[in-house]
């Protein structure tokens, strides 16, 4: 983002409300001379805040569609976006864990440890697998079969949702824990799971977006 000076903010004003306006006229309402606006003009024109057309003058250059979209998507933090997280602890049976993932209708569960911090992700493909073994289901604890930490990508309630969705697609999973981070006495990052994002998080607010009037965005 390149940022504007005051008189070339007063310039996209003048040229919004009066548009097509020639240069003399821009310097005019400034009450400055035309060659004094020469540079300014440069910098609008080059960066595409305006349009130069010979024997017209200026016009403003309505925002371009890809544009607006960043604009809008760069509006929204993970918090704005996030849901509650189905966590269990370590020691739950995988039984169990593939029973919560039914009754909370989710694709993956956030595994716990003894001091309730994050200590892996499991999901559908990690039941299957275990399923397709000889393990027993009942005893075996998801510990065993969960995507450990340190591998786990997860965001911040701060983060940009641009950011989110680009780790989910980048690692090629469905959903991210949103955490809190501690440090411990030994220095050690520990996380808190506060939240949680997935592929249908993001989908919805497409939705949403696109069912939202112009004027809104
Ligand atoms: P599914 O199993 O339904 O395809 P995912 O694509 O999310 O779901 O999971 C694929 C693999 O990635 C699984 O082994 C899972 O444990 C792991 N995984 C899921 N979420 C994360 C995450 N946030 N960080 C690291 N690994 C993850």
């Amino acid at each position: 983002m390149i940022e504007l000076t005051d008189r070339q903010e007063k310039i996209l004003e003048i040229v919004k409300e009066n548009a097509p306006i020639t240069g003399e006229n821009i310097a005019e309402k400034l009450d400055v001379t035309r060659a004094a606006l020469r540079s300014d003009l440069a910098v609008l024109t080059m960066s595409g805040f305006l349009e130069a057309k010979p024997r017209v003058g200026y016009t403003y250059r309505t925002e371009g569609v890809e544009s607006k979209i960043k604009r809008i998507l760069n509006r929204y933090r993970v918090k704005d976006i996030q849901s509650l997280p189905v966590v269990i602890k370590e020691t739950y049976s995988i039984y169990d864990a593939i029973v919560l993932l039914f009754v909370e209708d989710t694709g993956s569960i956030f595994v716990v440890n003894d001091e309730n911090y994050l200590s892996g992700v499991v999901s559908r493909k990690d039941f299957l697998k275990t399923t397709l073994g000889n393990a027993d289901i009942h005893k075996v604890p998801v510990s065993v079969i969960m995507t450990r930490m340190p591998n786990i990508i997860t965001t911040t309630a701060d983060e940009t949702i641009v950011d989110a969705i680009r780790k989910v697609v980048e690692h090629e999973i469905d959903s991210l824990p949103v955490v809190k981070c501690f440090i411990s006495d030994d220095g050690d990052e520990k996380y808190e799971v506060v939240g949680k994002i997935t592929k249908t998080t993001f989908a919805r607010l497409f939705l949403d977006l696109a069912c939202t009037k112009h004027e809104e965005v």
